[in-house]
């Protein structure tokens, strides 16, 4: 069954794509946690960080280069931001769709809850 991302990815969901290639896809957060939070995916259905293979390395770099990307475009490189991809039960990962969140646009708490 195709994921959430993966129906937004394909148009058939709407979502808010501020950027997409041929390996991945970003779109706004539903439930923005900062004045910029952005969600960038793989194209391909990756369940976890843990399913990801040699194959996808290209994919996987293609994450961060998006992210730089997207940052400039969103006027918030220079102040910097935060990356975060959640995995699993413990990282309280929601959406099972590999996903890299980049929020900013103000400054960050700190990086865990203790
Ligand atoms: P996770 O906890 O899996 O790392 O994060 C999942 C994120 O997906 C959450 O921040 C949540 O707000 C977002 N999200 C869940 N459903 C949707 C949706 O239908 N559309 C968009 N754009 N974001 C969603």
């Amino acid at each position: 069954m195709a994921t959430i991302f993966s129906k937004i990815i394909r148009g058939e969901l709407p979502g808010d794509i501020v950027y997409q290639d041929d390996l991945v896809t970003a779109f706004r957060d539903i439930n923005p946690g900062a004045p910029t939070h952005i969600l960038i995916v793989p194209n391909k259905e990756i369940p976890t960080v843990n399913d990801l293979t040699n194959e996808d390395e290209r994919t996987a770099g293609r994450m961060l280069l998006a992210a730089q990307k997207i940052a400039e475009q969103e006027g918030i490189a220079a102040d910097g931001y935060r990356l975060i991809i959640n995995v699993g039960k413990h990282g309280r990962q929601e959406i099972y769709h590999v996903h890299m969140h980049l929020v900013g646009g103000r400054p960050l708490g700190p990086m865990l809850c203790r």
